[in-house]
């Protein structure tokens, strides 16, 4: 489960906490390649539907766009989902 995706580290969620949305990355070329990978980008919690399905506003380089319901993937942090900043 979740807490054992963090490590034992699991901190609830909060409406204004900062989490990591893992942007979609554009589909593969033929050639295998990607134009864009997905990565990560900061989003502020706007809603709290249950500790791990978030309402998020995501903090794009270029604009903001707004999600009701992302999903938590510490483990894989697939494309659309979020998951706590990395410690660095
Ligand atoms: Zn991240």
């Amino acid at each position: 489960m979740a807490e054992q995706e963090q490590g034992g580290n699991w901190q609830k969620p909060s409406v204004g906490r900062i989490v990591h949305y893992v942007s979609h990355g554009t589909p593969p070329r033929g050639d295998g390649g990607q134009a864009y990978e997905s990565q990560c980008r900061a989003a502020v919690v706007t809603q709290v539907t249950n500790p791990t399905n978030l309402g998020l506003a995501v903090l794009n380089p270029s604009g903001m766009f707004f999600h009701e319901s992302v999903l938590f993937d510490g483990a894989d942090q697939a494309g659309g989902t979020w998951h706590w900043p990395e410690r660095t």
